[in-house]
């Protein structure tokens, strides 16, 4: 597009967990909202990710949000509230915070590319451009589910869906239910629909589960075990893969319904179900796909960030920069990918960006 490009100086694109925490720590070094930086997010409302979460997903079922910088969520929702609705709460607190910090929020604006013109970055979005110094790109994953390929998956007259699009475990009475998948989603899903329906739990790696919770120890080991991989250059993968499940109570009583018998992965899908590769079938009407999902970056594409190991290569205290490209960040991307993890991230990236532009 020819249109003439607003200049500034720091743009974050997304206002989940990483672009709020990043845009406030840049408030807090002194940077003037709206004209030093401001804050794209695609959504219409405050919430980022959370806004969409399925309604089962409560308080007391979520591992844990923690809070953001510089408010906590008790002051929006009251601890007790444990059954509320992570896409209700959630959002409110986010709501509050970008009120209380008069954050420079502009909404529903959507990225569609970023390239790069020689000292500064052009942001090309469905509004107006923007000519940015520097970038915090806090964009998540929930815009990117995955599903893998399977053989036969046009063929299938039932319903597929990916958990992104799973609502309520009541809409599924009377049909068998294939989920795929064997990290958090997975399980509660299959805790949920298994209660009101028959299911087929298959999954590609035998499901690790641990007898204890997660300590802080586990969460570093397994974020230093993720930043290690990104700063090789390797796509990063999931905290929670290098974790294992703790059982919970839910989980101990799907097993003993006999919910969590776990089958490998089938290896083509029919017009009435799946199959293995030994001949066996099974009828299915809906393959739920709980497979996660993966970065939301295809906006970044023309940046050519990604390395010939197909992840991008970090850099910078907490792993938030672009290789060598000081202008760029990534918050909540691989070891970053938690809620207090993009809470550190946005705190590394604001000051290293500010300090690389010279505005401190
Ligand atoms: P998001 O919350 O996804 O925010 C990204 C924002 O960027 C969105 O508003 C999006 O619309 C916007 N955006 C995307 N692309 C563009 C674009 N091109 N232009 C403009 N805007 C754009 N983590 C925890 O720590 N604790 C938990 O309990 C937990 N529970 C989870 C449960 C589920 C079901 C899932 C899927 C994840 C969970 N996570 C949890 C991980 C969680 O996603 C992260 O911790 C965190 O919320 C992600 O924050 P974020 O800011 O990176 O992304």
């Amino acid at each position: 597009s020819l249109r003439a490009a607003i200049k500034i100086d720091i743009v974050v694109i997304g206002a989940g967990q990483a672009g709020l925490s990043s845009a406030y720590h840049l408030l807090k070094l002194g940077l003037k909202p709206g004209r030093n930086f401001i804050v794209l997010d695609r959504n219409e409302k405050p919430g980022g990710a959370w806004q969409h979460r399925w309604p089962s997903l409560t308080l007391s079922t979520v591992n844990r949000v923690h809070d953001l910088p510089g408010m906590g969520f008790s002051e929006v929702v009251p601890a007790g509230e444990t059954e509320a609705k992570a896409s209700v709460a959630v959002p409110d607190y986010f709501a509050a915070y970008e009120e209380r910090f008069r954050l420079p929020v502009y909404r529903p604006v959507t990225v569609k590319v970023v390239c790069d013109r020689f000292e500064r970055l052009r942001v090309e979005t469905d509004r107006e451009a923007f000519s940015a110094r520097g970038l915090i790109n806090a964009t998540g994953t929930w815009e990117s589910p995955q599903i893998p390929d399977y053989p036969g998956a046009a063929l299938f007259q039932g319903r597929q869906l990916h958990s992104r699009d799973y609502r309520t475990a009541d809409e599924f009475a009377g049909q068998h239910v294939v989920i795929v998948g064997s990290g958090i989603s997975a399980l509660q899903h299959l805790d949920e629909i298994s209660k009101v329906t028959t299911t087929s739990w298959v999954t590609r790696r035998e499901p690790q589960f641990r007898d204890t919770p997660f300590t802080p120890e586990d969460g570093r080991a397994a974020v230093a075990i993720v930043e290690d991989k990104v700063r090789n250059g390797l796509v990063p993968g999931s905290v929670v893969s290098v974790t294992g499940i703790p059982w919970t109570p839910a989980l101990r009583a799907a097993a003993a319904r006999g919910a969590l018998k776990r089958l490998p992965m089938f290896s083509e899908i029919t017009a009435n179900g799946v199959r293995w590769p030994d001949g066996t079938e099974q009828r299915a009407d809906v393959i739920l796909w709980a497979t996660g999902f993966r970065s939301s970056l295809d906006h970044l594409a023309p940046l050519q960030l990604r390395g010939e190991k197909g992840g991008i290569v970090m850099a910078g205290r907490l792993a938030t920069q672009v290789g060598k490209d000081p202008r760029i960040h990534l918050v909540g991307y691989g070891p970053s990918a938690s809620t207090i993890g993009a809470n550190r991230a946005g705190a590394a990236a604001a000051r290293e960006l500010a300090t690389h532009l010279g505005l401190l």
